[in-house]
């Protein structure tokens, strides 16, 4: 049990949270927004200050007059470790409470990487990051993977998740169990979307917005809602469930069963297999970003034709979900320029209603999202098991 954390009561536990979201605050900010007496704030922050939890961080902007102080977590108090776990790498992130990072490491996953391969080489780069910043094993909160679906989360299992090169990942994978085992630290797993996207909504782009979505179009779409606070929970936790809506029913037939899905028209393999039946080539994706950006217009009209469908079907999801965000990311977005632009042009074509959504491309965390909200996740579902009932 990390020290800094005994003898504190859900009160603690909630100015704590309060001022992880929102420090650098001052107290009269703090009475303001959560309704605390002045008297019960001051013996609460003396000993979180005590306990090395918060710390005086500088002096706010005043209008006269003393300036107030201000507070905000430190960054040498609470650790957690995020993990990203996807088919083709994994990287780990050893990050403080202030959301920064201390140290990363990424591997690629190979074909003999199995599962127990992996948590044996995420339990090595945690030692060595640990021995390297001199950080006590027991001042890591937890450990945070966002991974690849679908899977019973609470068991902290995958449910034969496709596309892994190691066909050791094709069974069930008891990956909690797993990288607890390996590393002595307790596990929470859940899909990268979703830990992506809480890192968005709590620290980045998604901040104080009421719904928020997550869309990374690579291999296959991954995609993840936040409304009202919360993580909309798609069947088993998968991050595909957008990726596997109709589209077109008299589509071709999908690998989930379906017909005429959106990941069999907005997907690289699907681009791919769109460019090669046309100019009967057999060309990879690397190849045929390549040929886009060069003179190939048939190489870009099958990305062009891609980024409508989305358009289309983000459309669709707005009139559902009504979001103020919607956050475009992966190879599709970052190796084809005219991608997003498209995207968007097809969906306003689309969409005369929602005037207020604003689209953005990539995000705030960039490369390191599913990670770092993987760590996060740790942090969340700690003040979440910790504040005061009332
Ligand atoms: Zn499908």
């Amino acid at each position: 049990m990390n020290d800094h954390l005994n003898g504190l009561v859900g009160r603690e536990f909630d100015i704590l949270n309060y001022i992880h979201k929102n420090g650098p605050i001052t107290k009269t900010d703090l009475i303001n927004k959560m309704g605390l007496k002045l008297t019960t704030l001051n013996r609460s922050m003396k000993l979180l200050e005590s306990k090395k939890l918060i710390v005086e961080s500088g002096i706010s902007d005043s209008t006269g007059g003393r300036k107030p102080a201000e507070y905000d977590v430190t960054s040498d108090s609470i650790y957690t470790i995020g993990v990203d776990i996807s088919r083709t790498y994994t990287q780990v992130v050893l990050m403080n409470l202030k959301m920064q990072i201390l140290d990363r490491c990424r591997f690629d996953m190979e074909s003999d990487t199995t599962p127990e391969k992996c948590s044996v080489k995420i339990a090595d780069v945690i030692e060595r990051m640990l021995s390297k910043l001199q950080i006590d094993k027991n001042m890591i909160l937890g450990l945070g993977a966002g991974t690849v679906g679908p899977m019973n989360r609470e068991d902290g299992i995958l449910l034969h998740p496709q596309g892994f090169l190691n066909s050791a990942w094709n069974d069930n994978v008891p990956l909690k169990d797993l990288l607890q085992g390996k590393t002595s630290i307790p596990c929470q797993i859940d899909n990268g979307a979703n830990t992506a996207i809480l890192a968005e909504f709590l620290f980045g782009i998604g901040r104080g917005l009421n719904c928020v979505v997550y869309i990374h179009c690579g291999v296959g779409i991954r995609t993840a809602i936040i409304k009202d606070g919360l993580i909309l929970r798609t069947m088993n936790d998968s991050e595909d469930a957008f990726a596997h809506i109709t589209v077109d029913f008299n589509g071709a037939l999908c690998k989930c069963g379906g017909k005429g899905c959106l990941e069999s028209y907005v997907s690289l393999e699907a681009i791919c297999r769109r460019y090669n039946a046309q100019t009967e080539n057999n060309i990879t994706y690397n190849e045929l970003f390549e040929r886009a950006a060069g003179n190939d217009d048939v190489a870009a009209e099958a990305f062009n034709y891609s980024a409508k469908i989305l358009g289309i079907a983000i459309s669709n999801l707005t009139k559902l979900m009504n979001p103020d965000l919607v956050i475009l990311s992966g190879p599709l977005l970052s190796n084809y320029d005219p991608f997003y632009s498209i995207c968007i042009k097809a969906f306003h074509e689309q969409n005369s209603l929602n005037k207020h959504l604003v689209f953005n491309k990539e995000g705030f965390f960039k490369k390191d999202v599913v990670a770092i909200g993987a760590g996060l996740m740790i942090i969340e579902q700690y003040f979440n098991e910790k504040r005061s009932v009332e």
